[in-house]
């Protein structure tokens, strides 16, 4: 029997933007651009509905630890 590959089974990510801490540093656009485009003043944006697909978690991911601010939070499965 051929070798099946295995799937992906990470979690998808959620996360949501709270702009009212974001104070412009701009990790996160350098981190996940497509995620946290940045407005012309340098704060950033989230780009669709937070949820992020297992292929781009690490990068999101990274742009949530590296916020000094705090300002991009993970979401639990069970938030709206
Ligand atoms: S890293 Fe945080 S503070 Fe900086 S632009 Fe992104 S959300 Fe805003």
């Amino acid at each position: 029997m051929p070798d099946q590959p295995i799937p992906d089974q990470s979690p998808d990510l959620r996360v949501r933007l709270d702009r009212t801490l974001c104070d412009g540093f701009g990790f996160c656009a350098e981190r996940a651009p497509t995620y946290f485009p940045l407005d012309d003043w340098g704060y950033a944006s989230l780009e669709g509905d937070g949820r992020v697909p297992a292929a781009d978690r690490d990068h999101v991911h990274r742009a949530l630890l590296d916020c000094p601010v705090h300002a991009i939070i993970e979401m639990r499965p069970d938030e709206d």
